[in-house]
């Protein structure tokens, strides 16, 4: 399973919600997804990102791989933090990006049961980065328009490089 690179249109587009109880492609997607991640390797990817329109993504923060199905953040703190962030399908850069230094996400399991996750730090910005690829957005669309040309810039050098 290949992961998208920008400029790929299929990373701008919006994914569907997904119901996991029906689904019966779900669970070889998620271990498809798994993999590529840990192959690359990151800590977190989303459908979006392998060219499957789905609200589903996987993160392994330590604590072992975890999938979510529709995952929203429901509340996310006012305190932002500005941090260099990566992104598997913009090899070779990061780029700063604010992101609320914590964040409540709701979502559904595998299984169809809700789950909710308090998160802080970088488990925060992990699920607001990989929620954002369910929208479409890369961490380039949440730069300043001046820090965005520079990684644009910076992700060309590194694609020449390649
Ligand atoms: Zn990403």
């Amino acid at each position: 399973m290949d992961i998208l690179v920008h400029p790929n249109p299929a990373l701008k587009q919006p994914a569907a919600l997904v119901d996991p109880a029906a689904d019966k492609e779900l669970a070889r997607l998620v271990r498809a997804m798994a993999q590529a991640m840990y192959d690359a390797p990151g800590v977190g990817l989303a459908a979006t990102q392998v060219g499957v329109q789905k609200r589903v993504i996987v993160l392994d923060i330590e604590d072992g791989l975890m999938a979510l199905c529709n995952p929203i953040i429901v509340e996310a703190s006012e305190e932002t933090d500005i941090d260099d962030e990566g992104c598997l399908s913009l090899p070779g850069i990061t780029v700063p990006v604010a992101r609320s230094l914590t964040c409540v996400c709701e979502a559904l399991d595998l299984e169809g049961a809700p789950v909710r996750l308090e998160a802080e730090g970088f488990f925060a910005r992990v699920l607001q980065h990989e929620t954002d690829h369910l929208d479409g957005v890369l961490i380039i669309d949440r730069a300043t328009p001046e820090e965005r040309r520079a990684a644009i810039r910076r992700y060309n050098e590194a694609a020449e490089e390649r």
